[in-house]
């Protein structure tokens, strides 16, 4: 399957210049929807998952799909202000603007084995700030999954010892 032909590209959005990779597209078909989410599976077969966790608000649509399939929990990675627990919180560059993560103090157990899920990887700035957060709760990264990945940005050379992961490449 050519998931491409389900990702529809829209130029100059949110700002000028660049080409959105708009995913909604892809979501709103049943059956590509499952076979992306089969087929990341299978990406990540050989990895011993504990919990999968994920940045608002796409890493919530590929990485919850992700945990039930593989049967294990899900932890939402939220912008701050939104979790209504005891937080820890880490701020974020984006490929287009600024932001600040927070995470659950006790979403994660120490020594748990987290992989990371979200649906785009650009400068990898997002992922990175989730890597932190993870740690300072004291899991540990067993790698990183993503529906797309912008290999021209080389986000992935931010991150060392673990893998990453992607269906689609541009
Ligand atoms: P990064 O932090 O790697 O630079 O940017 C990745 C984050 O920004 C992801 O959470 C992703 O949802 C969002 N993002 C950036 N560009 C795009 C895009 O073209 N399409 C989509 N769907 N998300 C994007």
């Amino acid at each position: 399957m050519n998931f491409k032909d389900y990702i529809r590209v829209i130029p100059d959005f949110p700002q000028p210049g660049i080409r959105f990779k708009d995913i909604t597209t892809l979501l709103q078909n049943g059956p590509v929807y499952k076979e992306a989410i089969e087929q990341l599976k299978q990406l990540i077969q050989d990895k011993e998952i504990d919990v999968i966790a994920g940045p608002e608000a796409r890493g919530f649509v590929i990485g919850a799909p992700l945990a039930t399939a593989l049967g294990v929990g899900f932890i939402p990675i939220r912008k701050s202000g939104k979790l209504p627990g005891e937080t820890i919180e880490a701020d974020y560059a984006l490929e287009y603007g600024k932001d600040k993560l927070a995470m659950h103090k006790d979403a994660i157990k120490p020594g748990q084995k987290v992989l990371i899920a979200d649906d785009l990887l650009a400068t990898g700035g997002t992922i990175q700030t989730s890597v932190d957060l993870i740690k300072q709760l004291g899991g540990e990264i067993v790698g990183a999954a993503f529906l797309i990945e912008l290999t021209y940005l080389d986000g992935r050379s931010k991150f060392e010892g673990f893998d990453v992961v992607s269906l689609v490449q541009y």
